[in-house]
């Protein structure tokens, strides 16, 4: 993909980055850029969602093995090459189901994806497992 953008950059950490810190870096990314904390400026909530279309894009790239991970190669000594379980990502799994928004966050019990709206104080819990009750 000669003058294509690289997943990693996108996402802003090091090619070849654990799981783990990329999926965490991909939520923390979703949350600082939600379109919907910028609902007041047109402008800004356009841009944002550009942003959020290149960052799911880098983050499917990455998850399902295909970002180049030979960008940065390390600054001495073979190391052994980034292994990545493939795994398939299912949109749905970075969208709450109720209301089709991006995901902010997951559901500590049940793995839920949760929008900003059905986890507005961010929690952590879908509305069946947050332990004082719904709004
Ligand atoms: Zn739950
Ligand atoms: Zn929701």
């Amino acid at each position: 993909m000669a003058g294509g953008k690289n997943a990693w950059t996108v996402l802003g950490i090091p090619a070849g980055s654990p799981p783990e810190m990329v999926r965490a870096q991909y939520l923390r990314l979703v949350r600082v850029n939600h379109p919907d904390r910028f609902a007041a400026d047109p402008v800004e909530r356009a841009r944002h969602e550009e942003l959020m279309k290149d960052i799911t894009w880098a983050y499917q790239e990455i998850v399902q093995g295909r970002a180049d991970v030979k960008v940065s190669p390390p600054p001495r000594g073979p190391a052994a090459p980034p292994r990545y379980t493939r795994t398939t990502v299912n949109p749905r799994d970075l969208q709450c189901r109720r209301h089709g928004r991006w995901a902010v966050g997951y559901c500590t019990a049940c793995n839920t994806p949760l929008c900003s709206r059905c986890d507005e104080a961010l929690t952590g819990y879908c509305d069946a497992h947050r332990p004082w009750g719904g709004f």
